[in-house]
């Protein structure tokens, strides 16, 4: 099987990985991956214990300073994952919107104060019932979606991350209506979400977003997706890829997609890749 992209990457330039982006270089020629891009945290809340850590200047520097090394035997592509929050639009629009980045991921990790995506955040859910919770996590992605702030939308369901030590498996019926929002926005603005398969390491049996959002996704009409390890060490660069191709083509033959100064490009077909 081939692994054609790998569009969800950190390095050393974010605040949680200390991994030196060239080694993810290395491994990607030698896996013959057509398509890598480092998506670095940009936090922009300064509420939040990582507000601050990423510097525009030296990730670019490094960026440029690789893609000369790679010289197109690969694309090599500069990301950001925004960190998403409806009070920051217009921090968004001065420090995200006015760089260089090939395609931008926009994911909601915080709500109300609480990272909810992290060990950290996990007093969210304490004394909050589940639907409440959710709700709150997926109006803030409703309003992500609304924006053109984001290419992608990152991990559409990682709030049942840690929600499900709280509340069990998740399941989409009690949600389904705002989720239809959301998906219909996406297609609509002809953005993407991506099959994010960190889940996978993270012990569920499917990837980010589940099976079920996946479908509705289709039956919306929406036919391309990005994939992302979502690593944070050269050791889960690519983790779980094949069985997220596998599970995702098990659902549609979607479209994998990337981008180059946030225009977007078909690359393949699933089916292609599945030899
Ligand atoms: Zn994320
Ligand atoms: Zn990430």
């Amino acid at each position: 099987m081939k692994i054609v992209e790998d569009l969800h990457v950190h390095t050393k330039f974010s605040k949680d990985s200390k991994e030196e982006p060239i080694n993810y270089v290395n491994l990607a020629m030698d896996r013959d991956i057509s398509y890598l891009g480092f998506s670095e945290h940009i936090d922009l809340d300064p509420f939040d214990k990582d507000f601050g850590y990423y510097k525009f200047n030296e990730t670019y520097e490094e960026y440029k300073r690789l893609k000369d090394f790679v010289d197109n035997k690969f694309e090599l592509l500069f990301a950001s994952e925004l960190t998403y929050q409806s009070n920051l639009h217009s921090s968004i629009e001065n420090e995200v919107l006015t760089k260089p980045f090939d395609y931008i991921i926009g994911s909601v990790h915080r709500i109300d104060g609480y990272t909810i995506s992290g060990p950290h955040g996990v007093d969210y859910f304490k004394d909050i019932d589940e639907y409440t919770a959710y709700m709150r996590y997926f109006e803030e992605v409703l309003r992500l979606v609304e924006t053109d702030y984001y290419d992608i939308v990152g991990h559409l369901d990682v709030i049942k991350r840690y929600g499900k030590n709280y509340y069990g498996e998740f399941h989409i019926d009690k949600y389904i209506d705002i989720i239809t929002e959301i998906l219909k926005r996406v297609i609509e603005k002809g953005k993407v979400i991506e099959i994010n398969a960190s889940a996978f390491r993270q012990g569920f049996s499917m990837p980010y977003p589940s099976k079920e959002i996946l479908e509705l996704y289709v039956n919306l009409g929406g036919r391309e997706v990005v994939l992302g390890s979502d690593s944070h060490s050269a050791k889960q660069f690519n983790a779980y890829l094949e069985e997220t191709i596998l599970f995702a083509r098990s659902v549609f033959d979607f479209e994998i997609v990337s981008y180059k100064m946030r225009n977007k490009k078909k690359v393949s077909k699933l089916s292609n890749l599945i030899k």
